[in-house]
């Protein structure tokens, strides 16, 4: 049986030329492996595997070190009795609060797609403090997806279309191609097994035929680069994406006939201005399709995607496209806003514009695309990063609140009935005072007195919310 033990991980940080504390990191593999000991994935495997692959994801993007270790420590408090300031007191603040956050993220349940990309959304700006957040749970369902066969169908399907309508958005939305490219691929094939195999036999069909051909173009062009003074760092065939082709066969009256970039090279230069020579070195060759170039250096697409794209036909009049780019474009192609950290931390300039750094930017952007409503973005803004909390309610649904709100405002945002007849509230489990002030993160239940009809008179001292406050004044009152 595969298992993954602390040398994958350091092996894994060399290759990638990570400069990790490895006593902490072994401390961390340790204490997961430990905290899982009595556990075991639904696909028999010992739980250690599925943090530690988490982990290795997270690795393969290169991000900072208080990430990876939130990638092997994510599923302690929830799988298991290890409380998160026992994390805090060994790992320190920041690996917490990531961990805290990406358990966060988990406890929101699925019920009804609608509902949950408003639950999601939500979440995403609670956890807005740090993206890294977001980035340990895409390598964690990366995992989840790669064991999906271990669960019962209805769960398989469940996970795969969440993964197909949530997280691939957002993964895309972040600029983070492959792993977009990834999550959709491993979801495709549980979301419409049928089409799933036809699409994935076509292409190994069309593929084998063209897999020659391509060697073939490959070695013209080199030549001809090298002869130019254009220095080629790397040329290669782009591995189409399964879910990605389907959608394009949709589009194209599923004819691959009309597909252009199925031949599709990548070449990888060393500058700017040498992406442009190689452009023309491509078109000196052979003739372009009209309408197919397109710049993205000079106008990057909104998540930070920057290459020069072209279709030619080529040798024989077969279709071509070629994608030019520089080394730290790739990296952001590939690697998306989690290139950030080791640009970062290698002290070099990021090759993402200054404003598309901003991830909160790019999530704003999303939100944009969600709701076009630009006032409403400006007071998130405002309100959300100062002064917001969010509770959740038992079954998984977030209420944001104003800062010191109390379950009484709680009750009352979720309805006028509820705010009425509340009688007391649990927070975490745990009987609270009504006064209590709740904490981003919370659980809140509320107990009910059906026999209640009017709220009492001494909440407007503590009510915060304008909601609240007016429904108990009006209710008084009649
Ligand atoms: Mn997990």
């Amino acid at each position: 049986m595969a298992t993954v033990t602390f040398q994958d991980l350091k092996a894994k940080a060399k290759e990638k030329h990570l400069k990790l504390d490895l006593t902490l990191l072994r401390l961390a593999f340790d204490y997961a492996e430990q905290a899982h000991r009595n556990q075991a994935r639904k696909s028999g495997e010992p739980y250690i595997v599925h943090p530690a692959k988490t982990a290795l994801t997270l690795m393969d993007y290169k991000l900072d070190q208080a990430t990876i270790l939130a990638g092997l420590l994510h599923d302690v408090p929830e799988d298991t009795d290890e409380s998160i300031h026992e994390i805090k007191k060994n790992f320190g603040d920041e690996v917490a609060f990531l961990v805290d956050g990406v358990t966060k993220l988990g406890i929101i349940k699925y019920r009804g797609l609608e509902r949950y990309i408003e639950n999601l959304r939500k979440m995403f700006i609670a956890m807005s403090a740090d993206i890294r957040v977001m980035l340990v749970k895409f390598a964690d369902r990366l995992h989840n997806l790669e064991t999906l066969d271990a669960l019962p169908p209805d769960k398989q399907r469940r996970i795969a279309l969440e993964t197909l309508e949530i997280y691939a958005p957002i993964a895309n939305r972040l600029g983070i191609g492959e792993l977009k490219g990834q999550l959709e691929d491993h979801a495709f094939r549980y979301v419409y097994p049928k089409e799933y195999a036809r699409v994935n036999e076509l292409f190994t069909s069309v593929y084998r035929k063209r897999a020659d051909y391509a060697d073939k173009i490959q070695k013209i062009i080199r030549k001809e680069l090298v002869t130019e003074g254009v220095i080629p760092i790397d040329i290669h065939g782009r591995t189409k994406h399964l879910y990605s082709l389907y959608k394009k066969l949709e589009r194209h009256d599923n004819d691959i006939t009309k597909i252009h970039d199925l031949i599709a090279l990548r070449i990888i230069v060393r500058d700017v201005k040498d992406c442009y020579a190689t452009l023309g070195v491509i078109h000196k060759l052979w003739k372009p399709l009209p309408g197919r170039i397109k710049d993205y250096i000079a106008t990057p697409k909104p998540n930070g995607y920057q290459s020069i794209h072209t279709t030619v036909f080529c040798e024989g009049g077969q279709v071509v496209e070629f994608q030019i780019r520089d080394e730290q474009m790739h990296d952001l192609a590939e690697h998306g806003i989690a290139a950030h950290w080791h640009y970062a931390e290698a002290g070099k300039q990021s090759a993402i514009p200054p404003k598309k750094l901003e991830w909160i930017n790019q999530l704003l952007d999303w939100q944009k695309q969600l709701h076009n409503h630009r006032q409403y973005l400006e007071t998130l803004k405002i309100d959300t990063f100062q002064n917001r909390i969010f509770v959740f309610t038992p079954k998984g649904d977030v209420i944001d609140l104003p800062e010191d709100s109390t379950p009484v405002d709680f009750a009352y945002a979720i309805h006028s009935d509820l705010g009425d007849r509340c009688a007391g509230a649990k927070i975490n489990d745990r009987i609270a005072n009504l006064k209590t002030h709740l904490r981003n993160g919370d659980v809140c239940e509320i107990i009910i007195d059906k026999k209640r009809k009017k709220p009492n008179r001494d909440w407007l001292d503590f009510a915060k919310t304008n909601a609240a406050r007016s429904h108990i004044r009006n209710a008084i009152k009649r």
